[in-house]
């Protein structure tokens, strides 16, 4: 097949969800992708913030195809030792007490949302159940997480919404404070607010909700599936703001390409959930597990971390070198900037042209490259940028 033919039976056989952009993936290594072309492409995306090391990390390839090739699956009504390996590591490496396995960040997000108004149910009884999320969030794309996300766009269509979400405007102390009530029963923030436009909340705020989440008993939930997992230079974002939040969710990365979540919880949440109560079939997959214990091994050590931390700062000094930039931020490798005098959608449009992979965030550019990306690989994909720009100018 060639890229024509795959286009036409996307076209026709996929339900028509997406808007992809004029590039069809065949292979990859590290932060180089191969097109269908037979171009190389450099990734600054990472399949958004999923392949943590890289596309083809043989550490990787080789931890999934020996699972594979031991057992694949085994329900959740049975023990295997891959899963709770799993947990165990995520769990020492996070310092949380136990964890729930799913699927997705959506559905981990699903998972937070119910142990939080279980919580709240088995200690002060009915009607204690609402949740406070930030506007401009981003929580998932499921009836319930959509109703978590705190952008009225997000709210159209497909009524009716799961009840019990109330928005407040992110930093606002003041607002939070007011909000909360006794009908309140956690609040969700993401820590760096990622598909909203790249935002990283101010550490005084993150401070604030954690003291009154613990002052009221009200669950405070980090939806880390995008800032998790090594991507700001911490293992977890929350590390950054020197707090702990009672439950975190986490995907994206975690897998390193698999498709896997969770909702890790603090001792007090360990045992809301009872049998019966929450689960799915593929929470847990042996295959995704072991993805999943490779990346953790990896990412949680203090050696890798660092080399993040170095390689963003390297990444946004470049990033700082281009005149057509500005408002340059993030936490580790999970940076936005704005471009002065040009569309971002445009510029990512030429760039894949030119054979780069970018991201945007509402107006801005958004940068999720794999967590393993090599200096020359950044350089390689900054040189990119430049023609881009260059290009863009000449055409004005
Ligand atoms: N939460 C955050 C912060 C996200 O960025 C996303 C996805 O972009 C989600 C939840 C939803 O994750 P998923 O697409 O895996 O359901």
């Amino acid at each position: 097949m060639n890229f024509e033919d795959i286009k036409q039976k996307a076209q026709k056989y996929l339900v028509n969800s997406y808007a992809p952009f004029e590039f069809c993936a065949v292979s990859g290594k590290n932060a180089t992708l191969c097109g269908i072309d037979g171009r190389e492409y450099i990734d600054f995306t990472s399949g958004i913030g999923v392949n943590s090391l890289g596309a083809a990390n043989e550490g990787w390839a080789e931890a999934v195809s020996k699972q594979a090739s031991t057992l694949q699956h085994i329900s959740n009504l049975y023990y295997n030792p891959t899963t709770v390996l799993l947990a165990e590591k995520l769990c020492n490496a996070s310092g949380f007490e136990k964890a729930f396995f799913c699927n997705s960040g959506a559905e981990a997000n699903e998972c937070a949302i119910k142990i939080a108004r279980k919580y709240s149910f088995d200690k002060y009884g009915d009607g204690r159940n609402e949740i406070i999320t930030l506007k401009n969030s981003f929580h998932g794309r499921t009836v319930t997480t959509l109703s978590a996300t705190g952008q009225d766009a997000f709210h159209n269509f497909f009524f009716p919404f799961t009840e019990g979400f109330k928005f407040v405007t992110a930093n606002d102390c003041e607002e939070l404070k007011n909000a909360i009530d006794d009908r309140t029963c956690a609040v969700m923030i993401e820590l760096v607010q990622g598909e909203g436009g790249l935002i990283p909340l101010q550490s005084d705020y993150v401070r604030f909700v954690r003291d009154i989440c613990s002052e009221k008993d009200v669950i405070m939930i980090a939806d880390e599936v995008q800032t998790g997992v090594g991507r700001t230079g911490k293992l977890y974002a929350f590390e950054n703001f020197s707090i702990r939040p009672d439950m975190i969710t986490s995907s994206k990365g975690l897998g390193g390409g698999l498709p896997i979540g969770a909702c890790l919880v603090s001792e007090k949440l360990g045992d809301v959930i009872m049998p019966g109560q929450h689960g799915t079939t593929f929470g847990g997959n042996p295959v995704c597990c072991a993805a999943a214990l490779e990346v953790i091994s990896k990412v949680s050590e203090k050696e890798f971390l660092e080399e993040v931390s170095k390689k963003a700062q390297y990444f946004k000094q470049k990033l700082q070198g281009f005149d057509e930039l500005q408002n340059i931020r993030g936490l580790g490798l999970m940076i936005g900037a704005d471009v002065k005098d040009a569309a971002a959608s445009d510029v990512v449009k030429l760039a894949v042209k030119n054979g780069l992979l970018m991201l945007t965030a509402k107006t801005s550019l958004r940068f999720l490259p794999p967590l393993t990306i090599t200096y020359e690989e950044i350089d390689l994909g900054m040189e990119i940028l430049g023609k881009v720009f260059k290009t863009i100018s000449e055409g004005k």
